[in-house]
């Protein structure tokens, strides 16, 4: 054979090695349990590639070198589900943390409600998801003994998931571990703190949450604490960082921890910013260029973060991606105040039963009320971020179980695979999509360890 054409049988077996491996993921997590995979895969790839270079042989001396690549293009809708699994795909933000908590919610089945499960969260071919340690200070209390316990309880539910179902969940704090997880067909179980209620004002309980494994942390929800601004609340519209909040932006900084900026208010994010050594993220956030909620980022802050090497996350959650949402559900919390505190005063459980009770009623009148919004809308964020920064400063943060209204065909995570379809529909390449989903994150996670 000339030497030409070995080199094109040789860069075909790769390609076909390469598209074995990408197969025999999705059939080892579909299939078989873990300890049989490597030996199946291992005779599995070694027959297949024998046959795939007769094959290739066979077809190159035929003169017919296009046919494979034909026959993967000829059915768009594997090829779409074949490159999302094969990404990691990494969900930055998911409150179902608290379902597991205040109403015993087993995510190894499939539930009946709510955004997330395992079950679910294979179907949607998700690898990573970090959990939201959320501590609600009307609740809990914006710092203090009681907002400490509700983060150390919802700590200890997430790592309960990987003691009871090892099979099912890997506790991760690492890329390696998610890279690590991925391989091993399981989920990788993380951890960021949604708000800093929970440090209590004490910097030496940034470490004491480093090492129970919580990755990120925000420094406000949407109540501002002494030490941080937040954009949910008129405090923060003149509250920064303080000299203690930049010291524990500092400390994050040190450990390892990267800082979040979703939620916070302006001035404190410039404050981040100017105070942060490492690379800063939005873990679930939109661009206030598309949809103008003080929730979202300007094309400045997308420009910073992206300067610092950090990603913006983008949220799944209709009101910061749909211009004029926001307004619209504003008038329906109006009409439907009256229903919800019904629903809350007939509730005879604790303050946080109250809640769930007032939630369920927002959920269904929202989904009656107010317009349907569809993954297209999210893209159109993605796609800003990319027009702005470029590809590499773009991910993901679904904010499931967090919110009482989602985008039409983005529902649970069941559905993310329609996401790497709007991708490629846009024109988005495979290396593309592998960045948006996880590949990213996956960067700043190993940039921001230690
Ligand atoms: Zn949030």
């Amino acid at each position: 054979m000339a030497i030409g054409k070995v080199r094109l049988i040789t860069v075909k077996v790769l390609r076909n090695i390469a598209m074995l491996f990408r197969i025999s993921k999705i059939v080892n997590r579909a299939l078989f349990p873990r300890k049989e995979r490597s030996a199946r895969t291992a005779l599995a790839i070694a027959a297949t590639l024998f046959s795939l270079f007769l094959t290739t042989c066979r077809t190159n001396q035929m003169n017919n070198s296009s046919k494979p690549e034909t026959k993967v293009k000829a059915n768009e809708a594997t090829d779409a589900l074949t490159i999302h699994r094969n990404a990691i795909t990494i969900d930055m933000h998911a409150d179902t943390t608290q379902r597991l908590l205040d109403e015993s919610v087993d995510i190894d089945r499939r539930l009946p409600d709510g955004h997330f499960d395992a079950v679910r969260a294979r179907e949607g071919g998700l690898d990573a998801q970090f959990f939201s340690i959320w501590v609600e200070p009307q609740l809990f209390g914006g710092s203090g003994p009681r907002a400490v316990k509700r983060a150390d309880d919802q700590i200890a539910a997430v790592r309960l998931l990987a003691q009871k179902h090892p099979e099912t969940w890997k506790l991760a704090t690492s890329a390696m571990d998610v890279r690590d997880s991925s391989r091993e067909g399981k989920i990788a179980a993380l951890m960021g703190l949604e708000g800093g209620y929970a440090i209590d004002e004490k910097l030496a309980n940034v470490g004491r949450y480093y090492d129970l494994g919580v990755r990120y942390m925000s420094p406000a929800w949407s109540v501002s604490t002494s030490w941080a601004g937040s954009s949910g609340d008129d405090v923060g519209k003149e509250r920064g960082l303080n000299e203690f909040g930049k010291e524990v932006v500092r400390e994050m900084n040190r450990l390892g921890m990267m800082v979040d900026v979703s939620h916070v208010s302006d001035k404190t994010f410039w404050d981040i910013i100017s105070t942060s050594t490492r690379p800063v993220i939005a873990t679930h956030s939109g661009c206030r260029a598309i949809a103008d909620v003080p929730r979202n980022l300007t094309d400045e802050m997308i420009k910073a973060i992206a300067k610092s090497g950090g990603v913006v996350n983008v949220i799944f959650y209709p009101e910061h991606l749909e211009p004029g949402y926001a307004e619209k559900k504003k008038q329906v919390d109006a009409e439907i105040e009256p229903l919800v505190q019904r629903a809350s005063a007939a509730e005879q459980g604790d303050v946080v039963q109250k809640k769930l009770a007032r939630d369920r009623v927002r959920r269904e009148e929202y989904a009656r009320r107010l317009p349907k919004v569809t993954v297209a809308r999210l893209v159109d964020h993605i796609d800003h971020v990319v027009k702005l920064v470029g590809i590499d400063y773009v991910g993901i943060g679904s904010d499931f179980d967090g919110v009482q209204a989602t985008l039409s065909d983005l529902s649970s995570v069941a559905d993310l695979p329609n996401l790497t379809r709007e991708l490629l529909r846009r024109g988005y390449s495979e290396s593309d999509i592998d960045k948006i989903l996880g590949g990213n994150m996956l960067r700043v996670m190993e940039a921001v360890q230690k």
